[in-house]
């Protein structure tokens, strides 16, 4: 199932999801995500708490989509810009 970019956008918050390249020695078995980056996207917002309450942690996760299989799910981050690094096309569309 192919995902083209920039006609994705996240069902939390509507923004556009942005190409995100998986990191080397992940166990996912697809080259890229549709990531949400929004630091205003609720899912992002609410995990900052939830990862507290529930593992005293700092951090959250953001929402991802596979576009190899069009699964929804997310990956975890512990700052605003952590996995930045990994876009690899903004979805300019
Ligand atoms: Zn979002």
């Amino acid at each position: 199932m192919a995902v083209a970019v920039g006609k994705n956008v996240c069902p939390h918050c509507g923004s556009r999801l942005q190409k995100w390249r998986v990191p080397s020695g992940a166990t996912w078995n697809t080259e890229f995500f549709l990531v949400c980056f929004s630091d205003q996207c609720p899912y992002y917002r609410n995990g900052w708490t939830w990862m507290k309450a529930q593992f005293n942690q700092h951090a959250s996760y953001r929402y991802v989509l596979n576009p190899t299989t069009g699964v929804g799910s997310m990956i975890p981050v512990w700052s605003d810009d952590a996995t930045r690094e990994l876009i690899v096309e903004a979805g300019d569309g």
